[in-house]
């Protein structure tokens, strides 16, 4: 993904949602290594008192072979979305939790195809079966 087009990206989002008084930094093409959490294909860290927040996008290169195609825009509204969210922090209910972050990545899916991108395909093997 080259720099230009991500903080593209990162403009047109985080003016849609509304973000705009965050100061936000992209890495745009992080490999595995760069990640605290294990196998993300996208994350993000802030700082609420500080409106500051980092988000890392894995490279697509070491996306590998996953039901859902690897798609930078997606993952980046996915990880906003966490920012939108995050007053309302850990619920300590775990069950809770998981369900907020499904919400997040329905969200995020619906978001960008109403922003007129086509729908995304799954793998044609994986999507039949298991
Ligand atoms: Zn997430």
């Amino acid at each position: 993904m080259e720099k230009e087009r991500a903080n593209t990206l990162l403009k047109k989002w985080t003016d849609l949602l509304g973000l705009q008084d965050w100061r936000i930094k992209l890495y745009p093409n992080a490999i595995p290594a760069d990640f605290i959490q294990d196998n993300a294909s996208g994350e993000i860290k802030w700082t609420e008192c500080k409106k500051t927040a980092v988000i890392r996008i894995l490279e697509e290169s070491c996306y590998g072979e996953q039901m859902i195609p690897f798609c930078f825009e997606r993952i980046l509204i996915h990880e906003l979305l966490h920012l939108k969210f995050c007053l309302l922090g850990e619920s300590g209910n775990d069950l809770q939790d998981r369900l907020v972050h499904q919400l997040i990545d329905d969200l995020a899916r619906a978001l960008y195809e109403a922003a007129g991108n086509e729908r995304e395909g799954l793998c044609e093997d994986e999507a039949e079966g298991g």
